[in-house]
Order: structure tokens, then sequence, then C-alpha cells
């Protein structure tokens, strides 16, 4: 039973890829999906639970769905991901509009678990009838009327059970990868789940243990996007350069080998490759093996670093490996050792430093044209934070000189130690303040670190329009709906925007003139605008091989062929976001 469905993607990039991956699965179900909320059957959130603010986004989403449910009761409504992890039962207590819910550990169960609600609901708007037969496995819970919600992390089960029965491998394995259905870039995880348990940090409670995946896997799906034409590939893991995969003890279910979890070895050598006795594929192995077989992809990138334990080994390998990105976000989270203790994090200020200026020896080559550029992040008004440890992550920003860091206000998440252990006493005002103290710092940080750049050709990978670009097209496509509506008789400007799954955005620019309201129509999403018609340059928005944005001016015709390609940008003004340039050929 097939429906019409919308699904909006709150938070982090691994909350992007879960997104596209479920999309992709309920696509060959024959779901078909659209951008309009108001037009979907079934309107699905992929949530994400690390900042409160995150978490009240979606219940102010719910209750609108409530409103809407009221008058439309066929609607199917579905919570996915940390959400569905954190609040299990209570969520749907709270918002009987959901009717399912689902954790990020059980994600691949949500065809079965969509149609069953379709279906409930069908039958329920047939005769009223009320549904409450029982669950399977254990952790099915019914709830009235029909819901159904399905948890799995918050228990971490047992490595052992947990990599015999990890059906979510199947989940990135089935990964439908089509030439028409990408722009040029992917995600590709190599690690789920975390161990570190942060004290402020949600993420080992939402979604689980860490389980590294098999290498012979990742390998594979590289290839399969690059063969789709994926150009650049990102990484992702909580902890990357912790990643680690046993030969040998993996288990094999219908004859796919499985995930194992995460086992601690210990290293003969602090900054090596080295593992006494085991034949263990570690994260620069891996690095490696992605770099040697898989040629096609001209970028490889890797997010989120761990300050602690991030090997030389690692860092060779990105300095022989040229289509290896020179780009680390490595989160310090605060300056203040004392405060780096209370969060769990396992390293000292001092140990940081150390480690960025050991890769910047390693791989910081701007006279060879290749830098080293380095994101961060910080939390602001952590329990107790003094004046003193503030100042202290001032200092740090000036030492680190990140390209940009990710400054977030403390947010006391229910489960974590933090939030049973430690007051949240610094006051809101004072986090706020503290906050813009940050950033002005950063800014000029940022400012400086984009300075460098001035007059310096870069090769940049083409994501799409940039922000203005996109600003303008949704006051033309506003235009052009009051013109339609209107049928008043003036010419408008349309972009045609294509989105994917990932969110990146694809636009075609023409200039769609003339007399009257039917030549001022405004093309919907997955249309592609037969251009030729010639309009002014459109800003075009592209990332350097260290992450900087780049922003350049192409031809309205030349745009969309742009998008996923590589190419050279001579920089003429910079500012604390951007490298402002001309394009200077194909990369
Ligand atoms: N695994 C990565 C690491 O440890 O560096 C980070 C993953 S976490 C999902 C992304 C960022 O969210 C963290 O680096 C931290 O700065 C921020 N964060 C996590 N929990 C938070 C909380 N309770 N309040 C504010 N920021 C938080
Ligand atoms: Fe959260 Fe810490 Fe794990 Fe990062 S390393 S996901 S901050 S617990």
């Amino acid at each position: 039973m097939a429906g019409k469905v919308y699904l909006e993607t709150f938070g982090c990039q691994m909350n992007e890829l879960d997104s596209e991956l479920v999309t992709g699965q309920l696509r060959a179900l024959g779901y078909r999906f659209t951008p309009d909320a108001h037009q979907a059957d079934v309107v699905l959130y992929n949530t994400c639970s690390v900042r409160e603010h995150a978490e009240q986004k979606v219940w102010s989403r719910l209750g609108e769905l409530a409103i809407r449910k009221a008058t439309d009761p066929g609607l199917v409504v579905g919570v996915l991901g940390c959400m569905a992890e954190r609040e299990g039962g209570a969520l749907m207590k709270r918002m009987p509009v959901v009717d399912l819910m689902v954790g990020p550990a059980e994600l691949d169960k949500l065809p079965a678990l969509l149609d069953n609600a379709l279906r409930t609901r069908a039958s329920l708007l047939a005769d009223g009838r009320v549904l409450g037969e029982a669950g399977e496995g254990g952790v099915r819970r019914l709830t009235s009327a029909g819901q159904v919600a399905l948890a799995g992390s918050s228990s971490r089960r047992s490595s052992t059970l947990a990599a015999a029965g990890d059906q979510l491998e199947m989940l990135d394995l089935s990964r439908a990868v089509s030439p028409d259905d990408h722009s040029g870039s992917a995600y590709v995880r190599i690690t789920r789940g975390c161990n570190k348990f942060c004290t402020y940090c949600v993420v080992p409670h939402t979604r689980g243990a860490e389980v590294h995946r098999p290498p012979e896997h990742i390998v594979d799906e590289c290839k399969r996007l690059a063969d789709a034409g994926v150009v650049e590939v990102t990484l992702l893991g909580q902890t990357v350069n912790h990643y680690r995969f046993e030969h040998g003890a993996q288990v094999s279910v219908g004859g796919v080998v499985q995930p194992q979890k995460g086992r601690v070895y210990k290293r003969t050598d602090e900054h090596t490759d080295a593992y006494a006795g085991q034949n263990v594929t570690t994260f620069a192995g891996l690095l490696r093996r992605i770099h040697e077989e898989v040629p096609g992809i001209l970028r490889l990138r890797f997010v989120t670093s761990y300050p602690r334990s991030f090997g030389n080994d690692v860092l060779e390998v990105i300095r022989a490996s040229p289509r290896v990105c020179r780009y680390l976000h490595v989160p310090a989270q605060s300056g203040s050792d004392r405060l780096l203790s209370m969060m769990n994090r396992g390293y000292s200020v001092g140990e940081y430093l150390e480690f960025l200026d050991r890769a910047r020896a390693f791989l910081h080559e701007p006279e060879l044209g290749r830098p080293l550029t380095v994101a961060g992040d910080i939390i602001v008004g952590f329990p107790s934070e003094t004046e003193a440890d503030h100042e202290a992550t001032k200092a740090l920003l000036l030492r680190t000189r990140y390209k940009n860091c990710f400054i977030f206000k403390y947010s006391s998440r229910p489960g974590t130690v933090a939030h049973e252990k430690l007051a949240d006493d610094v006051p809101e005002d004072v986090k706020r303040r503290r906050n813009g103290e940050l950033l002005e710092v950063q800014n000029r940080v940022s400012a400086e670190v984009s300075a460098e750049y001035l007059g310096r050709e870069v090769t940049a990978f083409v994501q799409g329009v940039s922000r203005r670009e996109q600003k303008k097209t949704k006051r033309a496509e506003s235009l052009a709906k009051a013109v339609a509506v209107n049928g008043a008789g003036i010419g408008a400007v349309a972009l045609t925007i294509s989105a994917s799954a990932r969110g990146d955005v694809r636009a075609r620019a023409a200039e769609v003139a003339g007399d009257g309201a039917d030549a001022c129509s405004v093309h919907g999403a997955h249309t592609e605008a037969d251009a030729g018609v010639s309009a002014g340059p459109v800003q075009m928005s592209a990332r350097t091989d260290g992450d900087l944005i780049v922003l350049f001016d192409a031809h309205a015709g030349d745009a969309a062929g742009m998008i996923g390609q590589i190419v050279r940008v001579r920089i003429e003004s910079t500012t604390a976001l951007a490298l402002h340039g001309a394009m200077a050929g194909q990369g």
C-alpha cells in the first residue's frame, strides 16, 4: 500500500544519509515523494536530539499536523531517528497525532511499519476499529489507536547479538545509486553509534554502541557511487579516526558480512598504525584502500575526527594521497582543562594543541597549494563555566586558527550524565553573551584565514546556486505565483530548483518572460527548465578541498551543467564566510 511521502530531516549529516537511505527503500516499494507536506499522505520527520532546540522544532511541526489531522484523518505521521529513540512511548502519548516511530537503530523496519500504519489507518477510517494486537520480538510497542513504535539502541544490545542481527547494515547495502539522482557528492557511513559517552551528549544513548562497517562494504559502496558519477565522498562517523575492523571475527548473515562492535586494541606505538598481533583495518588502512581502489572519487573527506589517539599513520596517508582532502573537523569543545575533564573528553588543551601542531607539520603546505584547514566545535556555558574558563576558550580560538567553528550553547539533555549530575547553572543571558564573544573572535580568525587565499587560484567543487541566488528564486517564485493568480501581464524570472534527497540544490536558470499569466509558470521540483534562454549571471556556491566556501558568477545557461563538477576559481576578495572570485576554468 503506497502513498505520497513528505520527509523532512533535522540535524546532522548522519541523519541526512539515513533519510537518503530510507527514501531509496521507500521509492523501491513504489512510494512517491513530494516536497510539499500539504500534498502528502505520509509525513515523516527524521529527528535530532543533540540540542533541545532541534526537538522543539519537531514538537511545533507535530502540533501543526495535529490541527491538520482533525480534518484529514487519513494522514499518517511518523517520527524517525533520535527523538523516537529518546522519547519512546511518551512521545506518542504527548502527541497522539503520531502513528509510528522508528529509532535510528531500526530504520530498516520502516517500510513494514509504514505499510502497517497505512493499512491500519485505512481500516480505522472504514469502520472506526481500534487495533491492539500483540507485538513482536519484544521491541515493538503498541499504543492506542494502532500507533506503532520501534526502538532498539537504548538497551545497548550485546555485541554478539547485535553483530548477528544488525540488519541495519542491509539498509546501507541496499543504497540505490543512480547516475540521475545525485549532486556529485555523497556521504558514506563507516561507523555507527558512539562509545565515548561525553557527559553532555545524547548520541551514545540514541544511536547505540559503536559498530564499524566492514571495509569491503565501504569500498564497494564508494565504487558504486563513483561508477554512478559521484566525485566527492565524505566518510561519516562520530569519531572516524577510531575506525577499526578486526578481520576474521565477522559474522555472516545470509551471505553478507556483518559489521562488528568496536573493540579496544592496545596500540604498539601511540602514533602509528601497528596493533600487536591483530589483523585489523584501521582508519589509515581504510583511507588508503579507498584512495587506491576508487580513483573515480576525486575528493575524499571525512567527519568527525576525535582529538585523542589521532595517529601519524592517518596523517601520512593523507599526505601521500592527493585525492584525500586536507581538511579536519576536530572539535575541541572547550579551552578549559577543568571543563574538558567534566565533559569526559579524555584529553587536555595541551594534548589537543599538540595534535593540531602535529597535523599542521604533516599537512600544511600552502606554498604547494595544499594548505590544511581545520574546523572545530565549542560548547559554551557548560555547567559551572567561569569567566576564566570562557577566556581560556577565547584564547584557544586564537591559537587553533580554525577556518570556522560551530559554537553551541550548552543544552542539558535528559539521560546524559551532565543532565543527571550537573546543574545547568550558567544563566541564559551569560551563555548568550559568551556565545557572541566567541563568535566575534572566531569571525576575526576566519577573516584572516580567508584573506590568505586572496589572489590565489583554487579548485572548488560546485554544489549548486548560492543562498543569495536561492532567495532570489524564492522571490521570483512568489512573484510568478502572484502573477499567475492575478493574471497580470508582466514577465518574471523563474529558477527551477531540483533538490536531491541530500538537500543539495541543483538549479537551472531560465528567464521566463511573457505577456500573460501562462508565460509566468513556476516549474515544480525535479523538473528541468529547458534553458537556452539567456539570463543574467547566476551566483554559484562551491567548496575548496579544505571546505572553504567559494562564490563565483556563472552564465545562467552553464549553471546547471556545472553542478557536481570541479572548477578553478581565481580569488578576488574574501570575507570571514567566503572567498569570492571569477572562474578560471574546469578543474
Ligand atoms: N562526535 C563528534 C565529536 O565528538 O566531536 C560530535 C558529534 S555531536 C552530534 C556534534 C556537536 O554537537 C558536538 O561536537 C558538540 O559541540 C555539540 N553538542 C553535543 N551535545 C550537546 C549539548 N548537549 N549541548 C550543546 N551542544 C552539544
Ligand atoms: Fe557525542 Fe562525544 Fe560521541 Fe561525539 S564523541 S558523538 S560528542 S559522545
